[in-house]
């Protein structure tokens, strides 16, 4: 036992003890959140969300809440993540998934280990280097670009789906034009005190929209930073 004193603490001690508490977290999410796809379960259980925030949180890491990383953004509460994820997947798995808003770069990572191929666009450059250097440190691979994606990225369209991880007053056609047919974007459209949790289809017989629940976003800006 003396050794794992002697240990460097992320190499062992903390490392078993994350994994602890991820597999908590992932049980909670199960048996409290309603959460029932066990590839997105999976993922949050492999995936360590300590090494997408900053250091002196890290012990915050595997509670359910969302947590600050800088320029006045949040890393969004694993709940949150978990349920996105779910409704992006429910029926089939994209190949190609287009996020909007970057931040810690957990919601994309959670999608990268998925197997899907994501592009992800992050208007506050601070936050995408950092981001990128996290997918390069797990070995991850993600195109990423530093816009203001209110309105996608078209050059890589048609995509399997979308997922916007800030909340707009609405949906920019120009973003729904950039989803495939038999697509999926899950986005929270509204203000600052009230939004919603969509999810819109594109099938055969046109857009198909579910309400997903109430939910609390940062807001999505525009222009680059
Ligand atoms: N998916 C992120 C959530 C971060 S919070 C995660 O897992 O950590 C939402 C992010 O959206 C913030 O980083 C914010 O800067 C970014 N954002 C807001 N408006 C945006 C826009 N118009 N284009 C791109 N990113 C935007």
């Amino acid at each position: 036992m003396m050794s794992r004193f002697h240990a460097k603490p992320e190499a062992q001690g903390q490392g078993m003890t994350s994994q602890r508490a991820r597999d908590r977290l992932v049980e909670r999410l199960r048996s409290e959140g309603g959460i029932r796809d066990e590839r997105v379960l999976q993922a949050l259980r492999s995936l360590p969300r300590h090494l997408f925030i900053d250091e002196a949180l890290g012990s915050r890491a595997y509670e359910d809440t969302a947590l600050p990383i800088g320029n006045a953004q949040t890393i969004s509460q694993p709940w949150v993540v978990a349920r996105m994820t779910e409704a992006l997947i429910e029926h089939g798995l994209p190949k190609k998934v287009l996020e909007v808003g970057t931040g810690s770069g957990y919601q994309a990572a959670v999608l990268a280990t998925l197997g899907i191929e994501v592009y992800t666009v992050e208007r506050i450059d601070e936050l995408l280097r950092v981001a990128r250097r996290r997918f390069r440190n797990m070995g991850l691979n993600l195109r990423t670009k530093h816009d203001d994606g209110r309105m996608g990225w078209p050059e890589h369209a048609p995509y399997d789906a979308i997922i916007v991880t800030a909340a707009g007053a609405a949906l920019d056609p120009a973003l729904l034009a950039q989803l495939g047919e038999g697509g999926t974007l899950v986005a929270p459209v509204g203000g600052p005190s009230a939004q919603i949790l969509l999810r819109l289809r594109k099938t055969v017989e046109g857009v198909v929209q579910d309400d997903l629940g109430k939910v609390v976003f940062v807001p999505l800006v525009s222009g680059i930073l």
